[in-house]
Formats: structure tokens, sequence, C-alpha cells
């Protein structure tokens, strides 16, 4: 088991590893699966979040006083927490209803096409997900957005990035509906991904996701994010290996 501070070079290893059984496998002319989650997993969504906060401050400039004064001094995104309430806090957004405000005009753009192009894929992301498509896995893009509202920008903001999307040997599995739980949604999903092939690693950054996926694949390698996810989740279940980033071993850790 890797603990929390543990050897740093054993995720970017394990990483690495995953490839050469997708090679060995695919030489074997056996299918491979390998599951990413998008938000927090792939994508860092503390972009979208910032640029939807501007564009609402400046929008509404004179009705959102304590917004539009938190961008003269805002510096980084260390500020945006995985709760928008608490972001708000910390921007010194204190007035009930310019919180009401801002939280309904945020949740509109958030959870729609447009402004998912507005994510930064994390390091080495891109990469990663190319190599292993490349090696022969089936890249299957597991993401609680819904197929209403979120599907077109979920495969726009895939391809601008040059993200294997819409080939063949790869999968784009959405909620049919954006009310259906997270937990929930998964683990019916894996069921149906369990009748395709072998999985052979598992990107989560929920921890209550990756548990419920490394219960459902034990054979698979499985990797938490360590980004931002849900408050008060549950312990991550023994022999998830977390890493930071999906940089190859030995770059800039
Ligand atoms: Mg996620």
């Amino acid at each position: 088991m890797i603990k929390k501070d543990g050897n740093k070079a054993a995720g970017p290893a394990a990483l690495a590893k995953v490839i050469d059984l997708v090679e060995m496998r695919t030489a074997q002319r056996r299918s491979t699966l390998a599951i990413f989650d998008l938000d927090g997993t792939l994508f860092d969504n503390r972009t979208r979040t910032m640029f939807i906060l501007r564009e609402i401050s400046e929008k509404f400039d004179s009705a959102l006083p304590q917004l539009s004064r938190a961008f003269s001094s805002f510096r980084d995104l260390s500020v945006v927490d995985y709760s928008l309430d608490v972001t708000l806090k910390r921007l010194k957004v204190t007035a009930s209803a310019e919180i009401k405000f801002v939280k309904q005009e945020w949740a509109r753009r958030f959870f729609s096409d447009e402004y998912q192009k507005y994510d930064m894929p994390l390091a080495g992301a891109k990469a990663y997900v190319e190599k292993i498509h490349a090696a022969g896995a089936t890249v299957i893009y597991l993401t609680g957005r819904d197929v209403g509202r979120m599907l077109v920008g979920t495969t726009e903001v895939l391809r601008l990035y040059g993200f294997p999307v819409g080939v063949a040997g790869t999968m784009t599995i959405v909620k049919k509906e954006s009310e259906q739980d997270d937990e929930l949604f998964k683990r019916e999903v894996s069921e149906y991904i369990d009748r395709l092939g072998e999985v052979v690693a598992v990107f989560e950054n929920e921890p209550a996701n990756s548990n419920i996926l490394r219960a459902r694949f034990p054979g698979a390698v499985s990797f938490f994010v360590e980004t931002q996810h849900r408050p008060g989740a549950p312990r991550l279940d023994a022999g998830i290996i977390r890493i930071k980033d999906f940089r190859p071993p030995g770059r800039g850790k």
C-alpha cells in the first residue's frame, strides 16, 4: 500500500507499468480498457470557475460590488475550492443576495457545453491518455457530466486539447439524467464495462468513486488523483495509488 507521504516515484512508475501491460496484452491480441474520470482527474476545473466568476463580475459589475472588488486582488487559483460557497467566502463575497445571484449565474454556466473549454488539462494528462490509447487500450471517459447539457462541450474540449475522442478505441460515457446520483451512476456503468474486457487502470479524484471502482475491478491498477474532491469523502481503500498528475517519472516532481 502506498501511503500519503509514501514513495513519490511510485505513482509515475505505476503509470509507466500500465502502458507496458497494455502493450503486452495488445501483442497477445487481447482487449484492455482504461477508465478516466474527467472533472478533477484529467481536467482542473478551477479555471472554469474563475473564468465564469470573472465573466459574471464584468457583466453584472455594479450589481455585484463584492465580487467585482475581489478581482482587484485575485492572484492565483488556490482560492478556488471544491465548494463555491468556500470560494466566495475566500473572495470576501459575503452579502447573501450577492452570493445567491452569483451561485445561480455560475451554475447556469458551469454545467453547460459552452464553458468546459475553460478547464485546464492536468500536467501530462493528454500525453498519457494518448500513450495508453496508442498502446492499444480502449480509453473510456467516464464522467458524471450529463448528456443534455454537457456532452457536446465534453467532446469539444477533449478534441480541443488533442485527447483521443470519437475514434476507434475510445468511448465517452455520461449520465442520461443530470440529477442521477454520481456514485450510483458509476456503480451501474461499471457493471456494463466489466463485460467489455479487462480493465487495466482506473483514474478518479473522488474517494467514494475510487473505492467503488477498486472493488469492481480489483485486478486493475487504481489511481487516485490528488486534486479536489467532495467534502466529507470516505477514506481511500488500501492499494489505491495516489498521483498528483500524469507526468512520467523524474519530470519535475
Ligand atoms: Mg471527478
